[in-house]
């Protein structure tokens, strides 16, 4: 129940009276209609303050307070709407101040919140009372507890019965089946049925009175499936879907009473049903019996839920208090072995904290627990009631939910990753960026095995992640193929490394308005034994995901130092300008720095000779970590491109960021419209005048065409690359390119 604070402007005129010093039978004297036969169970003053329009309640009886699990004091100052169960429809409350402002008396059925989350079905009278606070407009409701009129003893005597069984330790079936006993035999004609809500919200019928338990199964989730269960609701088996409608009828069964049964909060702990020969609905007696024993269904489910808090404590990690990874195998095997008997289908999600290991190495394990603690409460706000999130181990979580469909599956997914995709705000003040990956498996019929389902989780996750994280990947059959691809692409490219299978290749760098050859780019391939030369494409995303990159990486800086060092001189003796490229982990590596010094030093390279290209669609934070490194190489006098410029999400920043790079390469993209596509243009154009006004040197990526070319040349930029000039060659080929030198006629000689 909320707390609502007092604020001093809404202090009452006087301190709420503990003791009823009202005179209060003239005011209960005043609600006309009043049953002398009727026990009142309680009674609230309440006043509104006139200039801020909150209500409080001024008094409360004794006796309603205890009937709602509070003491008195507990409640006043509170607003009235506290004592109303959350459920209480917002439109019966205003028909009520309606009714009330027209000073006439308001009559309902409504039900009370009690302090343990179970309602009560009451019928309440309010009315306006003549103002003696101050001026205070001031109400007078009275209740009467529908549950507890006729009866009641009885009632109430059950109710002990049972509690005490629990007390003594009984299992919560047996007191199950005493509740059902107990309504069988105040209802006549009519068959008990009890099902309680499992993790995820799938209902387990416990108490199945004469009829089948698939019978009954398939009933209540029938119901609840088509959301009947937050209200007593009763039905006519004529209108349930024919088959189910005739094997109850079978049974004997004509209509269907069905109670909820409140936990705290909104939650839904399962059901009470009668299955009644008859009668379409229960009488007001029946009524009052079966919410009277609902409710004690609720007692029974919370303190059996108490009781288990030692079970809890082996079965929830301590870090999250999420379900460790036994219940949530466990809860997942039960999920599965109820498929087909549901229309939903399950969708598992298995939720990985992208690059966790590093962020704990290098923020440190506290900071690593604060976020998966967050990602904890992320996962439990994004998903819905009924569904399960659990901790399967480490940085990766398991959340079970019921699906109406692909779509809801899908929408799901990524209601999960864009609910993990925000910083975290650590105890140190700083902000912690973290994304995540999930893999998803949908299931619609039993048979698999919670290791075979979550294995199948666990090959849609890598797909995820191998398509650049946060994101989610869905399994389906095809997909472990295209994994295991990609791990034998991984340890083969281990390998490679060590056996020789990678070679370089160098595309010429053009001065565009000599034509001549004035450098090249060191453009990496593998020639892997049974499958060909294969592209860059192929392999260093994977190389850069798995760590390989580093050693691949240092490879090619060696592998450049000694090719330029016996680079056949020309007759100007000039070698090239050996441009590499590097990738965000190679620049968020320590030891890059010291790699390229050694290679520099073993071949004789001297360090105007090779520069590097660092991608322009690197990450912000990657950004960070890699400008240091690029401080360095520059303060070496080895000269830093920005490639691909453009199609970065950052470009204006990062040009601030990387003020030590002195080329940008403009990517191929743009160029591919240059003088046809009014945009490209417009790009390359501002790109140049950028550059210019930033006294950075521009190379044109992918020139094509002649007309591309002179257009640059138009355009006033510097150097061109693109398989107008030459595609990437062979070493020897290079070698010959460089003596050749002219690989173009200089524009102002080509007529366009
Ligand atoms: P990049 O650095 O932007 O290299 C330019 C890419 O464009 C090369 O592809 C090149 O072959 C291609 N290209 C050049 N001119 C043209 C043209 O006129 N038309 C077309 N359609 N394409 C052209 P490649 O060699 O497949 O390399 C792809 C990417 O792989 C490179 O893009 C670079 O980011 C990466 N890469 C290559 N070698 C290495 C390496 O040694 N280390 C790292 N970290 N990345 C590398
Ligand atoms: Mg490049
Ligand atoms: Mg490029």
């Amino acid at each position: 129940m909320s707390d609502l604070p007092v604020s001093p402007t809404n202090e009452l005129p006087f301190d709420p009276p503990l003791s009823p010093v009202i005179d209060l039978e003239p005011l209960i004297n005043l609600a006309p209609g009043r049953r002398s036969d009727s026990a009142i169970d309680g009674i609230v003053v309440s006043t509104v303050n006139p200039t801020s329009g909150r209500a409080h309640i001024m008094y409360i009886s004794e006796n309603l307070a205890s009937l709602l699990g509070f003491r008195p004091d507990q409640l006043l100052g509170k607003a009235p709407d506290v004592l109303f169960a959350p459920t209480t429809p917002a439109e019966q409350l205003d028909a009520i101040a309606e009714l009330v402002e027209q000073r006439q008396q308001a009559v309902v059925r409504l039900e009370l919140f009690h302090a343990s989350g179970a309602h009560i079905p009451v019928q309440a009278s309010f009315l306006e009372m003549p103002a003696f606070t101050g001026g205070w407009p001031t109400f007078l409701s009275i209740y009467r507890d529908l549950s507890a009129g006729i009866g009641e003893d009885q009632l109430l005597a059950d109710q002990s019965a049972m509690l005490d069984a629990l007390a003594r330790g009984h299992h919560i079936n047996d007191v199950l089946n005493q509740v059902a006993a107990r309504v069988e035999a105040q209802v006549d004609g009519g068959s008990c049925w009890i099902a309680l809500a499992d993790g995820i919200g799938l209902l387990e019928p416990i108490v199945t009175g004469s009829q089948p338990a698939a019978l009954v199964d398939r009933t209540l989730s029938d119901l609840t499936h088509s959301g009947h269960w937050s209200t007593p609701s009763y039905f006519r088996v004529v209108d349930l879907q024919e088959d189910l409608a005739l094997r109850l009828r079978e049974q004997d069964i004509d209509s269907l009473w069905v109670y909820p049964i409140a936990g705290p909060g909104y939650q839904r702990r399962g059901l009470l049903a009668v299955a009644h020969r008859s009668r379409p609905g229960p009488s007001t007696n029946e009524e009052r019996v079966l919410s009277h024993m609902s409710r004690v269904v609720a007692v029974a489910v919370d303190r059996n839920v108490a009781e288990s808090s030692l079970a809890h404590q082996a079965l929830h990690d301590p870090l999250t208090q999420l379900p460790n990874r036994a219940l949530i195998i466990d809860r997942l095997e039960q999920a599965v072995a109820r498929l087909g008997r549901e229309r939903a289908r399950l969708a598992v999600l298995l939720v990985d904290v992208d690059r966790f290991k590093s962020l704990n190495d290098s923020w440190g394990s506290e900071v690593g627990d604060e976020v998966l603690i967050e990602v904890s409460r992320r996962l439990r706000r994004s998903v819905r009631l009924g569904d399960t999130v659990g901790r399967i181990g480490g940085d990766q979580f398991l959340v079970l939910c019921l699906a109406n469909g692909d779509g809801d599956a899908e929408a799901m997914a990524q209601r999960v990753v864009n609910a993990v995709a925000a910083p975290v705000a650590v105890a140190n003040g700083e902000e912690v960026h973290i994304t995540g990956s999930v893999g998803v498996v949908l299931l619609d019929e039993p048979g698999q095995s919670p290791a075979a389902v979550i294995s199948s989780a666990e090959t849609a996750l890598s797909s995820a992640i191998d398509s650049g994280r946060s994101r989610y990947a869905i399994f389906e059959k095809g997909l472990k193929q295209q994994v295991v691809v990609r791990h034998e692409v991984e340890q083969a490219l281990h390998v490679a490394i060590t056996d020789d299978e990678l070679v370089l290749h160098y595309q010429p760098l053009v001065e565009i308005a000599t034509g001549r050859m004035v450098g090249a780019e060191a453009l990496i391939r593998w020639d892997r034994p049974g499958h060909g030369l294969l592209s860059p494409a192929e392999f260093i995303e994977i190389a850069e995901d798995t760590g390989l990159i580093i050693p691949l990486g240092a490879w090619v800086i060696d592998e450049v130092c000694r090719q330029l060092a016996s680079w056949p001189v020309g007759t100007d003796g000039l070698r090239p300008h050996i441009s590499v490229n590097l990738s965000a982990r190679q620049l968020g590596d320590s030891s890059l720095v010291s790699t390229i010094l050694s290679s520099l030093d073993r071949h004789g390279v001297s360090t105007d000779w090779i520069g590097f290209e660092v991608t322009e669609s690197m990450r912000v934070e990657d950004v960070e970590a890699a400008s240091a490194t690029l401080k360095r190489l520059a303060a070496l006098g080895c000269k830093l491109s920005i490639d691909d410029f453009g199609i970065g999400y950052a470009t204006l920043d990062y040009l601030r960021r990387f003020s030590m790079a002195d080329t940008i390469k403009i990517d191929r993209s743009f160029v591919d419209g240059l003088g046809q596509s009014r945009e490209d243009t417009a790009i390359v154009t501002a790109s140049l005048a950028l550059a210019s006004s930033l006294g950075l040197t521009v190379v044109a990526e992918g020139v094509e065409t002649v007309e591309q070319y002179a257009k640059l040349a138009d355009l006033n930029c510097e150097f061109a690359q693109g398989y107008l000039l030459s595609k990437p060659v062979h070493l020897d080929e290079a070698h010959d390119l460089w003596a050749r030198r002219q690989l173009i006629l200089p524009p102002s000689t080509i007529s366009s």
